[in-house]
């Protein structure tokens, strides 16, 4: 590639797995982030290398976030706040950091003549779909959680600045990422529960909702590939496995790699983890395969890998 490029929530889980392949490649990658969960140590590795550089910053700060792109050939925009459970909580966090956020990083864009934007958006822009797999093209979108309709928005601003200021845009609907360094979701969760407590694990709602899973350097690949392969004005691609794992089959993992027996499963009750979740999701990964991508891990070994490696094994 060899290119100028922002990764925005770079020093995040999917984020600094992108700067390692961004570096890797040749690319010179500039990470803006205001460490709210992002870590610099998954960046340490580095700080030696002159193609990297590190700023921080608050997407809620319009005037550094102008000075901080400019002359990019490309953002990539994954600074969010990702955790989809809090929306029956917290009513205005993504109003904040995932819709105002993204509009600041198009108007930074805008003002400095930057035409190329990739963002992570999520299999909650579909809501409750009918059709499973759920391919792109599916409609009504009509997105259950505060997160998805803020993802949605997201997507909406995007391809509409696109075509006002004649930017590109790839989208990524993602199903559950996970691997190293990750730092949220049911693989944390799970562990942190079971290290609390190992005789039994809480799982949230009747433990059969089934989703798919895909491994973070999957994950990775796909959108650099897909990237490699189209340029449409709005170019969409979801990205995910081909098969779903259930949240009690997580959790047997889990229990096996850390090496437990005899623990209990406690099951909070109802089809779904929270409001807003869905008992089943899976994406069609049709369109992005037709161009020749395809995931190396299914959920389950996606998922045995991104434990084995949160527990350091
Ligand atoms: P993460 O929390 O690890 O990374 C997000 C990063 O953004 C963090 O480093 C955080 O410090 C930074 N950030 C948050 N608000 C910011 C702000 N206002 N200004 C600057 N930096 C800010 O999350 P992740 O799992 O790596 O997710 C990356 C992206 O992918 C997000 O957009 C998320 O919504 C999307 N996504 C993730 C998944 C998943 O399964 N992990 C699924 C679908 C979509």
């Amino acid at each position: 590639m060899n290119k100028r490029i922002i990764v925005t929530g770079g020093a995040g889980f999917i984020g600094s797995n992108l700067v390692d392949r961004l570096l890797s490649e040749g690319n010179e990658a500039t990470v803006l982030d205001n460490l709210s969960a992002g870590r610099m140590e998954f960046l340490e590795h580095h700080t030696e290398n002159p193609d990297f550089k590190f700023i921080k910053v608050d997407l809620l700060e319009p005037e550094k976030l102008k000075k901080a792109v400019k002359g990019a050939d490309l953002i990539f925009h994954l600074a969010a706040n990702p955790d989809v459970r809090l929306g029956a909580e917290n009513t205005g966090i993504y109003l904040q950091q995932n819709i105002i956020a993204t509009y600041n990083v198009l108007e930074a864009m805008r003002v400095n003549g930057l035409s190329n934007i990739a963002f992570t958006s999520t299999s909650t822009v579909y809501g409750e779909a009918s059709l499973i797999p759920t391919p792109e093209n599916y409609g009504p979108l009509i997105p259950i959680s505060l997160y998805g309709a803020s993802k949605l928005s997201c997507e909406a601003l995007i391809t509409s600045y696109c075509h006002t200021f004649d930017m590109k845009s790839w989208i990524f609907r993602f199903a559950n990422i996970v691997g190293p360094r990750g730092t949220h979701g049911i693989i944390v969760d799970f562990i942190n529960k079971l290290r609390n407590n190992p005789d039994s694990l809480e799982v949230l709602g009747d433990g059969k909702q089934r989703k798919s899973y895909l491994h973070v350097s999957d994950c990775v690949d796909a959108i650099l590939f897909a990237m490699e392969k189209s340029s449409d004005m709005a170019n969409i691609f979801n990205i995910g496995s081909e098969d779903t794992i259930s949240a009690t089959g997580i959790g047997e993992i889990i229990v096996e790699e850390m090496g437990l027996e005899n623990v209990e499963f406690k099951y909070t009750g109802g089809s779904r983890g929270w409001r807003g979740d869905v008992p089943v999701m899976m994406l069609s990964i049709d369109k992005i395969g037709q161009l020749g991508w395809k995931p190396s891990y299914d959920s389950e070994k996606s998922v045995r890998d991104a434990a084995r490696s949160l527990l350091g094994k």
